[in-house]
């Protein structure tokens, strides 16, 4: 059954194009955009993630939601999120729901500001540092069309590559309906 104004939204998948599209700046702050973000926290929750970006479900939309409130952190919907200022370097293993399988240690920033938009075009500003911010810049890197497998080194592309051959694989056999 399909409610009235919600959009029927899936998660998706690596190689898709629509996750290589940088995303053009929101200024319209409508119910749309809220029930994007409403179908999004749907998806992020019912895929275990803690971030995810529009391009993600198949929108090329400047937005990002996250959560995980474990760490104290509440739901979250970021419109036109921008990196202001970040600090140190920290590894963690990173994965992406759109790569479904595939995880790799990566270096990014410790520490980070980022001003935003929320839902109703009012002006944020959050600090978020360790795994709050990892997620963010990650959810950011989207919204540019970029994509975790961008940051990989040489030893771990020739690692994935099996794994990445076979989401292409099955991303061919989708689009010929399969
Ligand atoms: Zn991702």
């Amino acid at each position: 059954m399909t409610t009235p104004g919600r959009p029927e939204l899936s998660l998706v998948l690596y190689p898709d194009p629509v996750l290589r599209r940088k995303t053009p700046t929101v200024t319209v702050f409508d119910g749309n955009l809220r029930s994007l973000a409403e179908a999004m926290f749907e998806i992020m929750t019912a895929e275990r993630g803690i971030g995810l970006a529009a391009p993600q479900v198949g929108r090329s939309v400047r937005l990002l939601v996250a959560a995980f409130e474990e760490e104290g952190v509440p739901p979250t919907a970021l419109v036109n999120p921008k990196l202001v200022s970040s600090s140190g370097s920290v590894v963690m293993t990173e994965g992406c729901l759109s790569f479904p399988g595939i995880f790799a240690e990566l270096r990014r920033a410790e520490s980070i500001r980022v001003e935003a938009q929320d839902l109703d075009g009012e002006k944020i500003s959050i600090e978020a540092d360790g795994l709050y911010a990892r997620v963010l810049l990650h959810e950011m890197d989207h919204l540019d069309g970029r994509l975790f497998i961008d940051l990989f080194s040489h030893a771990q592309r020739i690692r994935t590559r099996p794994a990445l051959r076979e989401l292409e694989k099955a991303w061919e056999r989708r689009k010929k309906g399969v």
